[in-house]
This record gives structure tokens, C-alpha cells and sequence, in this order.
């Protein structure tokens, strides 16, 4: 019998919806590495990450520094240990961005230029790879910050598997972090005044600009990196040092019991995570 190309498309896509659902059920979904990326642990635990979902691609065996970010990926929520898993997050560390590059399976996804040198990741994933990705180059620059890079790279992972509110906007988290900062740039609010705050970016006239100036890749605001330094500070060991998502959560936190609910932005992503 011969078959059309569309009803063959869709007994494909059938296929695919059958194979997703068992995938999504099974350890089926599993990401075999390459050279020189490794599976660890080398025993799968029971949950995310470590049940196949993390890999040392340092050419290091237990590679210190990719152990601290399984360390801080295995602290997230159990609720987004699920989702993740649901979704085929897998944690990838490299050296540094030329290793991430000539990985055989990323190649043709990473940019030409605008990788952050300190800490990267993809959110979604070409035809060689299943699943989202985060990955996180191991520079050098001490546990803290290994773990701090962490967490803002788990922020965009989390960003992506709970509906990409902090990439749209008008979204729930969008609309909060608008109202954040209107609370931020009240005349009441005073001026923030903390040891990460620089001096050129106190220059500036709102509290909301100084913000802004603290955040990495200000220039223009990105939304997606405040939603990840927002989650970064609900993690152990927080956000990397003087992030604006970090520098709104403590100026809020200072005004104490006047404002227990801010930031608002932070609180939606709980809610996100704790969404079923
Ligand atoms: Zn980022």
C-alpha cells in the first residue's frame, strides 16, 4: 500500500509521541557522552543529576570544580529535580568555552561570539543533543564562585524547564519585576547603599538604574539573566557576588517586615518551582 508523505509524517510523529512518553518514564532518556566528557557519578543515584544527568568534561577524573556544581545541582528543589529529569536537563562542565566549542555534539549550536567567559549555558539543544542543556566552565576562580556560577546557569536551565517567564515579556515574573521596580525607584525607598554597589553605578539617578548597572550584560538589560541571578540567591552559596538579582533580594530583605514579600519577581519563581 502505498502511503502519502503526510500520512507518513504522521505515523512519524505518532512514533515520536509513543517514544517521548516512554522516554520521559525510562532512563531510555539517558545522553550518551563523548570523549572527553564523563558520566558522573559512575553509579547512578536515583535522582537528578546524578542519575545520568551530569557530565565532567574537564579531562579531570572527580574533577574538584565540576564536584562543587554537582553539589549545587543537587541542592535545587525536589520539585525541580522532577522537572528537569521530566525534561532531560543534563549539567555539562567544561575547561573554559574553546573546550565547549570543538565538543563534538554543541558545535553548531554555540555562538560565534557573546559567551560569557565566566559561565554558559543553553537552554535548548540541536538534533545531536535530547535534551536542555547547562553547561559551566570550570575557571578557576575559587569554590564560591564555581558555585555561584552554578546557580545562575541552574537559573536558566530552571527558566527554560518551567515556561521561559523570564525571557517574555508580560509574563507573571515579567509583570512582578516591574512592580519590583517601581518599590525600587519609590522616593521612600532611599538609595541602596551596599559594599556591592560600585561606585560609577551609584552615579546614576534611579534606584532601578544602579540596579541595572550592577547586572552583567546590562547593556541592553537582559531579563533572562536577572530571572537567573534571582534564582541563583534561593540556592546555597547564593549568586555570584554584586548581581543585581542578588542586590534586590538583600536591599528588600534589609527593609525587613515592611516588605516581607519582596522582591515579587523571586517569589513567583518559588512558585514555579513548586508548581506540579
Ligand atoms: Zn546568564
Amino acid at each position: 500500500m502505498k502511503r502519502t508523505f503526510k500520512s507518513l509524517l504522521a505515523a512519524a510523529g505518532l512514533a515520536f509521541i509513543g517514544l517521548g512518553s516512554l522516554l520521559t518514564a525510562t532512563p531510555a532518556m539517558a545522553y550518551t557522552p563523548k570523549a572527553p566528557c564523563v558520566k558522573y557519578p559512575s553509579t547512578p543515584t536515583a535522582s537528578w543529576p546524578g542519575n545520568g544527568h551530569f557530565f565532567i568534561c574537564t579531562g579531570i577524573a572527580n574533577d574538584p570544580l565540576a564536584l562543587i556544581s554537582y553539589t549545587q545541582a543537587n541542592s535545587v528543589p525536589a520539585n525541580l529535580k522532577t522537572k528537569f529529569n521530566a525534561q532531560g536537563t543534563d549539567v555539562f562542565v567544561f575547561q573554559n568555552v574553546s573546550n565547549y566549542n570543538a565538543y563534538p555534539d554543541f558545535e553548531a549550536d554555540v555562538p560565534a561570539s557573546g559567551a560569557p567567559v565566566k559561565g554558559y549555558s543553553r537552554s535548548t539543544q540541536g538534533a545531536k543533543h535530547p535534551g536542555a542543556v547547562v553547561a559551566i566552565f570550570s575557571i578557576p576562580s575559587g569554590n564560591n564562585f564555581m558555585a555561584r556560577v552554578t546557580n545562575h546557569e541552574l537559573g536558566h536551565g530552571m527558566d527554560f524547564a518551567t515556561g521561559n517567564e523570564g525571557t517574555t515579556n508580560g509574563s507573571v515574573w515579567s509583570n512582578r519585576l516591574a512592580q519590583d521596580f517601581a518599590d525600587f525607584d519609590a522616593p521612600a525607598t532611599g538609595k541602596p547603599n551596599f559594599p556591592g554597589f560600585t561606585f560609577v553605578c551609584n552615579l546614576f539617578s534611579t534606584n532601578t538604574q544602579r540596579l541595572l548597572c550592577m547586572q552583567q550584560n546590562n547593556n541592553p538589560f537582559k531579563r533572562d539573566e536577572m530571572f537567573a541571578e534571582e534564582f541563583a540567591t534561593l540556592m546555597p552559596k547564593g549568586a555570584i557576588f554584586g548581581e543585581a538579582g542578588a542586590v534586590i533580594g538583600n536591599y528588600f530583605r534589609q527593609l525587613g517586615a515592611l516588605t516581607p514579600s519582596r522582591p515579587r519577581s523571586r517569589d513567583r519563581i518559588v512558585d514555579l518551582i513548586n508548581q506540579p
